[in-house]
Order: C-alpha cells, then sequence, then structure tokens
C-alpha cells in the first residue's frame, strides 16, 4: 500500500478511519506509521483516492475457490472439532457454491470413513515421513498444497497443533488469520470472521478482502459435527518432508487432559459464589449423582481451586453440554463465551439481578449450598 502524497489533501479521514494509529498527517500529508498493520480500511475512507494497493499487493481474486479444512490427525486419532469444522465448511461452501475438500496426513481407513460421512466432497491424504513434534514440516506442506490448490477459504481447528500450524501457514502465503473465530459466515462473498475482541467487551467482525486463502482457526466445541455423506474423492499425494527446519526437537512431555469437560453431557459450573474449597466436593457429589462432571469460572482457577483444564470460558474451554448448571457465577461475557452452545442453562445465583439470568433457562434465586444439598437430597431420595 502507498499514500500518493500529490493527492492528499491532509484532511485526517484516514487517521480517524484506522484503529492503530497507523498514519498520521504531518504538514498536510499523510504518512504510515510502524503501527500500520495493511489492513486496507483507510482505503476506502479517503475520499480523495490517495490511498492505494500497490501492485504487489493484488492478486487476482477470482483465481481462489474451494473451502479447504485442515483435518488434524493429533497424536492418535482424527480430532472432534476437524468434524466440526466440515460441518460449518459446508454451510459456507453451500453459500459460495463450491466445493469442501480436507487435507489430512498420513490417514488410516477409519479417519477416510469419518472425513467422508462429515461431508468431504474430496478429501487430501499426505503420505509423508513426518517429524510430529517438528510442525514446520507440516506447515511447509500445507502452503504448498494451498498454493497449488487455491482455496479462498483455508479453516484449521484451534487445538495446540492448530495453533502453532495456521499463523506458520498464514505467514508463508502471506495473508490474513483470525484466531479463535466463534462464528463463520459469509456476506458478498466474503468470510464474516467473528470472534472476541477488546477482553471479551465486543464481538468483532473481521474480514481479509485483499488477500487469499482468508484463513480462521475454531476452538474445539463452537460448531457441532453433523454427518453429511456427498460423493467424496479421494486423492493422494507424496511429499518429501523437509528435514531441515532448523528446528530440533530435544525433550516432549504431554499434558494430560483430566477434565473431559467437551464431552460431558452435564457440567456443573462452580463460580465464586461457592465461597469455599470444601463446598466444591458438594458439587463433585452432585456431578457424580448425575454422571456430570464440574467446570470453573477463572477465579476459581486463579486461585487454584481447580486446575486450568476445568476452566470455561474465552481463556478456557468451549463446551456444549445438554445441561449447565451454573452455580455463583455471575455471568460475566467471557464466562459466557465458553458455553454459548450449551443446551439448557440453569443458573442459582443469590443475587436476583445477576446477569447470569439473562442466559439461564431457568433461575434459581438462593445460595448454593442450600440449593445443591436439597436437589442432592431430592435425587436420592427417589434413587
Ligand atoms: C481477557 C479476559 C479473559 C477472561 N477469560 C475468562 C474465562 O475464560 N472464563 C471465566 O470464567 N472468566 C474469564 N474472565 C473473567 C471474567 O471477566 C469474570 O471476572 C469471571 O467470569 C467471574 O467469575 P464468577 O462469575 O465466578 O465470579 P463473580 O463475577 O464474582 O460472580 C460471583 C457470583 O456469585 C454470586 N454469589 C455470591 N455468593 C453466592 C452464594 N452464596 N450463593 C449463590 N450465589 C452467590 C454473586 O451474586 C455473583 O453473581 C476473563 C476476563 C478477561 C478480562
Ligand atoms: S492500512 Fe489499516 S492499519 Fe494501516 S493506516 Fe490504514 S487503517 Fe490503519
Ligand atoms: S484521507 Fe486521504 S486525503 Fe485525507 S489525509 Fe488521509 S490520505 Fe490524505
Amino acid at each position: 500500500m502507498k499514500i500518493l502524497k500529490k493527492k492528499c489533501k491532509g484532511c485526517y479521514l484516514c487517521v480517524k478511519s484506522c484503529p492503530n494509529h497507523g498514519v498520521v498527517v504531518v504538514d498536510k500529508v499523510a504518512s504510515f506509521t510502524e503501527n500500520c498493520t495493511y489492513c486496507g480500511l483507510c482505503i476506502s475512507a479517503c475520499p480523495y483516492n490517495a490511498i492505494v494497493h500497490t501492485e504487489k499487493n493484488l492478486i487476482d481474486l477470482s483465481a481462489y475457490k474451494g473451502v479447504f479444512v485442515f483435518a488434524e490427525k493429533g497424536q492418535t486419532k482424527l480430532q472432534d472439532v476437524s468434524l466440526e469444522l466440515l460441518s460449518i465448511a459446508r454451510e459456507l461452501a453451500t453459500e459460495l457454491d463450491c466445493k469442501v475438500t480436507s487435507i489430512v496426513f498420513n490417514p488410516n481407513k477409519e479417519d477416510l470413513n469419518k472425513l467422508k460421512t462429515y461431508g468431504s466432497d474430496e478429501v487430501l491424504t499426505i503420505s509423508a515421513d513426518l517429524d510430529k513434534d517438528n510442525l514446520l514440516q507440516q506447515a511447509i506442506i500445507l502452503a504448498d498444497i494451498v498454493n497449488k490448490n487455491k482455496p479462498e477459504v483455508f479453516l484449521l481447528g484451534a487445538t495446540p497443533d492448530g495453533r502453532s500450524l495456521a499463523p506458520r501457514v498464514a505467514a508463508k502465503l502471506s495473508t490474513g488469520l483470525t484466531a479463535d473465530c466463534t462464528k463463520l459466515s459469509i456476506l458478498d462473498e466474503l468470510l464474516i470472521q467473528t470472534r472476541p475482541a477488546y477482553g471479551g467487551n465486543l464481538m468483532a467482525q473481521i474480514v481479509c478482502p485483499n488477500t487469499r486463502p482468508q484463513m480462521a482457526t475454531v476452538r474445539p466445541g463452537v460448531f457441532r459435527a453433523t454427518k453429511t455423506e456427498v460423493n467424496c474423492d479421494v486423492k493422494w499425494l507424496d511429499y518429501e518432508v523437509d528435514k531441515d527446519t532448523g528446528i530440533k526437537v530435544l525433550d516432549r512431555s504431554f499434558i494430560e487432559n483430566t477434565s473431559d469437560l467437551e464431552n460431558s453431557e452435564i457440567i456443573i459450573g462452580a463460580g465464586r459464589g461457592v465461597n469455599s474449597k470444601e463446598a466444591l466436593d458438594v458439587l463433585f457429589e452432585l456431578a457424580d449423582l448425575l454422571g456430570g462432571n464440574v467446570a470453573a469460572s477463572r477465579p476459581l482457577v486463579d486461585a487454584n481451586w481447580l486446575n486450568y483444564d476445568r476452566q470455561i470460558g474465552q481463556t478456557g474451554k468451549t463446551v456444549s453440554p445438554k445441561l449447565y448448571l451454573a452455580c455463583g457465577i455471575s455471568g460475566a461475557i467471557q464466562h459466557m463465551a465458553g458455553i454459548g452452545r450449551a443446551e439448557t442453562i440453569v443458573a442459582i445465583n443469590s443475587d436476583p439481578n445477576a446477569p447470569i439470568f439473562e442466559f439461564a433457562d431457568y433461575g434459581i434465586v438462593g445460595e448454593v449450598m442450600e440449593v445443591i444439598p436439597e436437589m442432592i437430597r431430592q435425587i436420592r431420595e427417589k434413587q
């Protein structure tokens, strides 16, 4: 991008339009600062057409077609988030009138069957002798495949591997990337990528108008995986792995995900209103009775009452249980960002004006430590 100094009238409209302090006007002429991210927002703000794309920035957008999904194998099996991505990919592809293509490294028969039954029109299977801990090897191959196939949209899961791969691939392709999207839709053939911004206080809608593909990551549990059988074409690609990426893995250790909240149908959410660590035992007792699980809001995790893998929300997990029982949780937007897909929300809170009641299907105004023991008593009575 550049500013045509002869056309610039120093009107400050670009300065007002920029969210990043990326442009200043000095002596009635605008110039970019080091904060400019080249997002292009100020181009349309300038009434004198003084801000333009340089030739290098312009690509032929019409050459890009199709929605690609990275089907992540993880250390052992195909990740559920990949199937969830396929469902939203199908919706986007219907809007864009194009195909859904999955890319998967070294799949087995079961992986391929899943990718077929969850809506891939095409699966690109890559045989490669990968070092799974060196994600740069995968990033190099993915960037090459995208370069050759030119999809207009490329989606990855916001898993630890997806979060490492996506920015590397985006950087190699010189395109944009929106992390942790909570909604994806199409408007005027552009991918509208919605995600929380400014500490979760507003939902930003982000577009990538000038480069391709439009890349986004989505956290597990945000979309629901749905089976959609379509005719699926499987292509096999052999790739030589770049062994000289400059990364040498010296050691590795796994942090076990012990909570398994993602697969729980009933979740009891513990908030600051449970008031004591001991009260958590009562919540675990109820969870056991119901065959459910216990999750936490951030203050409880910060206080080390429960492990981080039980935190729900913007900086924790996204869950989609059938029942979410919020105990002493105020309903902050950052917490609610993690339970937006719960089927039924029941809230227990001593404050009748607590915001959680605006989200809840059922509300109980009361003390957690009175309501929960009573629930346990009544459930036991009926057993
Ligand atoms: C960038 C950012 C990211 C964040 N990410 C997350 C996140 O991922 N997850 C998350 O949870 N938070 C997150 N937060 C914090 C979030 O903003 C809230 O501060 C937090 O969710 C509040 O937790 P809470 O509802 O347990 O506590 P509080 O807001 O303190 O609410 C406690 C509630 O308990 C009720 N109560 C008190 N005593 C009782 C009682 N005896 N019986 C019944 N009810 C009672 C009160 O009326 C109140 O409504 C984030 C914040 C920021 C800025
Ligand atoms: S391109 Fe974007 S970041 Fe740069 S000055 Fe314009 S609006 Fe600001
Ligand atoms: S909006 Fe256009 S004319 Fe106005 S200061 Fe910015 S570049 Fe110059």
